[in-house]
């Protein structure tokens, strides 16, 4: 495996000849990487030619400062899982690399609706540091095919509509890959490495929740359903911050379920300092495979 450290050294690689006729598969990360993230490489591994991967933990998307100081960090375990995935190049760059200018923004990215509920509702100004790093990550890579994670669902869709409203980024695919779980359903998370033993135990019960708002679903209002879950999760020691069902494609809150519509469950819940993320497809809608525990 390859490393860069800078994008114009990236960039004069993948312009030889015989790199550039070849399929880009690319897979961002924060690194701290698990089976999760060697997921997606496999995948991408299998669909292209040159499959090149990204560590760089962005600034411009932590609202909270803590949350990204205490951000882990595992370079040397990083790249042997990187290399074992079958990883062809890493891009490895400083923040100065990547923010040359800076962190400020000329303009803003428009992303309506999508960056005013849910995760973009509790932290704020999370998805304009998401598309800036994965605008540039994507304007110095030029992949064909970029390979995301349901796990972070809203994220999948704003970057789903980056791409689309980007002339430059349009002819990029997008895959979404199913969410990797530990065998007792808590979703793999680099997070998850800083959890006590004690909140290791309880986290699972966020997948336990999202798999009973599977259970039996009906048509009908689902306030109910919402309110118990959250309860269920407060009284185990989380603080949630939002149980809720959408609608799949649009990610509409949805009150009410008319028995057709495609939606998920979606949560983020604190186990002392660490957010926990999860989600559920309840009715199939958008691209993604199956859940895999
Ligand atoms: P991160 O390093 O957390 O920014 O994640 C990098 C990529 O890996 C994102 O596309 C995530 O959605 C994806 N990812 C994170 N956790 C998982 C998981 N448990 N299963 C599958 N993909 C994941």
């Amino acid at each position: 495996m390859l490393i860069f450290h800078t994008a114009e050294r990236l960039q004069h690689y993948l312009s030889a000849k015989d790199i550039r006729q070849k399929t880009r598969g690319f897979v961002p990360t924060m690194g701290a990487l698990h089976a999760g993230h060697s997921s997606l490489l496999q995948v991408a591994r299998k669909e292209a030619d040159l499959v090149i991967a990204s560590i760089f933990v962005n600034p411009t998307q932590f609202n909270d400062k803590r949350d990204f100081e205490n951000y882990p960090t595992t370079l040397p375990s990083d790249l042997t899982k990187l290399i074992d995935a079958g990883c062809d190049l890493l891009f490895l760059p400083s923040v100065a690399e990547i923010y040359p200018a800076g962190y400020g923004l000329q303009e803003p990215y428009q992303l309506g609706y999508l960056e005013t509920v849910l995760e973009g509702q509790y932290r704020p100004g999370h998805f304009q540091g998401v598309c800036q790093v994965v605008d540039r990550l994507l304007t110095i890579v030029q992949p064909d095919v970029l390979f995301l994670g349901q796990k972070d669902y809203q994220q999948c869709m704003v970057l789903e509509h980056l791409i689309r409203s980007e002339p430059a980024l349009q002819r990029i695919q997008l895959h979404i890959c199913p969410t990797l779980r530990e065998k007792d359903g808590l979703a793999m998370s680099s997070r998850n490495m800083r959890l006590t033993a004690e909140q290791r135990s309880k986290a699972p019960l966020i997948f336990q929740v999202l798999q009973q708002l599977k259970q039996n679903l009906e048509p009908g209002n689902l306030a109910e359903r919402k309110e118990k879950a959250s309860a269920f999760l407060s009284s185990n020691g989380f603080r949630v911050d939002y149980v809720e069902f959408a609608h799949a494609q649009t990610l509409e809150i949805m009150n009410e379920w008319n028995g057709k519509d495609p939606m998920v469950a979606l949560t983020a819940a604190f186990l002392g300092d660490i957010r926990l993320i999860d989600n559920i497809i309840l009715t199939d809608g958008r691209n993604c495979s199956a859940e895999s525990v």
